[in-house]
């Protein structure tokens, strides 16, 4: 009863402020949101699209919908005179740019002191940049094998400004990539449309996946942030995957709104910690085991699908 007089309320403050249907229905936390967030910048140069024309091409997709993404950058991908000027271009397009680690380690495996000097070495590599913001993202998505590991850093990020630039969607676009990557490289004239389309549905199952989950654990929509890569893959299908969404009625919002999301306040207590948010709360709740697979995302997932169909 509570939640019928509430999505009443919001729906007639919306039409009040002559707000459309989309919007009422995103402020009630039915419309599902998602905003776009990139790791690594990895810029090697393919046949397929060089690092500055994909560059360019990810950010035009964006440009295309009026949206700021978050770009994670791991400062060894980018750390010269060629490439940092492609970092710049993301800075002045107003994007959100946050820290992925310098060196891109595996922190469970990793010495805590040398992890964090890591951090704080991009960290003076990329606060040159005016839309440097404090989020840190662990690369692979790993945040401590155990409690005290994973505490310990999460008090460094404290006494040092940090939040987790957390993913709710994980997914595996970096494998998708790498398959077709390998294939240009024995068919360069391939037809490429099999794997958007693959990438396209594969996107797809998992943000309806987390999403599912999200509202089943927390009981409302989120301001979800998606995990992708720079990669060739969204150098060439990043804004047919953006049109899909918006054609499913998903709202696209930026990066930087999407965190102010309550949501990412969280700080589950599982160990190993890690994966999606939504993953690691699910977890942490304790009653959605039949549906968590460990790792979240791999290519493992995938493999044998994009074998069958010969990608
Ligand atoms: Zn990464």
């Amino acid at each position: 009863m509570k939640r019928r007089q509430f999505t009443k309320n919001v729906g007639l403050c919306a039409a009040a402020l002559g707000m459309g249907r989309a919007s009422a229905l995103a402020s009630a936390g039915k419309q599902s949101e998602v905003a776009v967030t990139l790791d690594d910048f990895v810029l090697f140069d393919t046949p397929a699209l060089s690092a500055a024309a994909r560059n360019r091409a990810i950010l035009d997709a964006l440009d295309g919908h009026k949206l700021k993404a978050a770009m994670f950058v791991a400062g060894k991908n980018v750390d010269n005179e060629k490439n940092l000027p492609l970092v710049r271009l993301w800075d002045e397009r107003g994007h959100m740019i946050a820290n992925h680690t310098y060196s891109h380690k595996f922190y469970h495996n990793a010495d805590f002191q040398e992890y964090a000097q890591d951090i704080l070495r991009n960290e003076a590599l990329l606060k040159q940049f005016s839309h440097f913001r404090k989020f840190l993202r662990f690369p692979f998505l790993k945040e401590g094998k155990t409690a005290e590991q994973r505490d310990r850093m999460r008090a460094f990020m404290r006494e040092h400004g940090y939040r987790n630039g957390h993913v709710t969607i994980d997914a595996s676009d970096w494998y998708v990539d790498q398959r077709l990557r390998e294939r240009l490289k024995t068919s360069p004239q391939a037809d490429l449309a099999p794997y958007r389309d693959y990438y396209l549905d594969h996107i797809w199952e998992r943000a309806t996946f987390y999403d599912d989950l999200a509202r089943k654990v927390l009981g409302r929509g989120v301001k979800h942030t998606l995990l992708l890569h720079h990669n060739v893959l969204n150098g060439l299908f990043l804004g047919d995957l953006l049109r899909m969404f918006k054609r499913k009625g998903w709202k696209l919002v930026d990066a930087e709104k999407a965190y102010t999301d309550p949501l990412f306040n969280s700080a589950p207590q599982i160990v190993p910690a890690g994966e999606s948010l939504i993953w690691a709360l699910a977890k942490e709740a304790g009653k959605y085991e039949k549906v968590l697979r460990y790792p979240g995302e791999d290519s493992e997932f995938e493999k044998a699908r994009m074998d069958a169909l010969g990608l």
